[in-house]
């Protein structure tokens, strides 16, 4: 039937293409998808090929009332290249103007690799807070990691691997020194899931940076040890030392 249908699609494992998500894509009238080689492969291994249309941040704009249009004769699919539509990925205003159209929506939900990695990391799931990819400029990401530091959330980020020393460093030195879990290459050959203090995954990472994709799941405040560095709390110490 005629709509919009959110297709979930697997994060390193074609076993986790769900039989109601493959069925919907060999149905679909028109597949709307981010890099269409990679959906492409997808279709191949189910058996089948459908028509394809980019959608990605750079045409969104530009096709989505089109988009709206078809979807109130024909279904039409969102896919990204992994995982779940709209987290860390478009389709946010997709879905909200074509509810706004009276288009109906159906999602077919699926992996999604920041609620994989909770799921491994072995930290409290009460709450927690996704972050997405966090700025790779310096003073915007401090910023950002200030901002979250009184959460009492777990909180989940995506990264790559050049960046992950990095990022692990930024977090230690704005959070403290909190436990928290890499998460690597979840349901491919070479899952990993390494638990330390934020400061000894940031010196085992900045050595090796690792290949292949990535979360950082960090725990709620608690009793962490400061690494941060006061600059004023120093500059003060100092000033003491000097005096007479
Ligand atoms: N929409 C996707 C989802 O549902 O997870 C995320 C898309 S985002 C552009 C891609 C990021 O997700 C990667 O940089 C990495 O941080 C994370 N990711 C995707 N697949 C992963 C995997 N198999 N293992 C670990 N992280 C993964």
């Amino acid at each position: 039937p005629a709509g919009l249908y959110i297709v979930a699609t697997p994060i390193g494992n074609l076993g986790d293409l769900s039989p109601r998500a493959a069925e919907v894509l060999a149905r679909a009238d028109l597949i709307a998808v981010e890099d269409s080689r990679v959906t492409a492969k997808l279709l191949q291994r189910i058996g089948t090929k459908r028509p394809m249309l980019p959608y990605h941040d750079h045409n969104a704009d530009r096709v989505r009332p089109g988009l709206i249009e078809r979807m109130a004769r024909e279904s039409v699919a969102l896919v990204s290249d992994a995982g779940t539509p709209l987290i860390s990925d478009p389709g946010y205003k997709l879905v909200r103007d074509a509810r706004a159209a009276g288009v109906t929506v159906t999602t077919i939900p699926g992996p999604c690799a920041a609620v994989a990695a909770l799921t491994l990391a072995g930290l409290p799931t009460d709450r927690f807070l996704f972050m997405g990819f966090l700025p790779s400029r310096q003073k915007a990401r401090a910023d950002i990691v200030a901002e979250v530091a009184g959460v009492r959330a777990t909180l989940i980020f995506y990264e790559s691997g050049p960046r992950l020393g990095a990022t692990l460093a930024a977090l230690a030195e704005g959070l403290g020194d909190r436990e928290a879990a890499v998460a690597r290459e979840i349901s491919k050959t070479f899952e990993e899931c390494v638990t330390e203090r934020l400061s000894a995954l940031a010196a085992r990472y900045a050595e090796a940076p690792p290949k292949g994709e990535i979360v950082i799941v960090v725990a709620p405040p608690g009793e962490e040890a400061s690494v941060a560095i006061d600059a004023d709390a120093a500059l003060a110490e100092a000033l003491t030392r000097l005096s007479p």
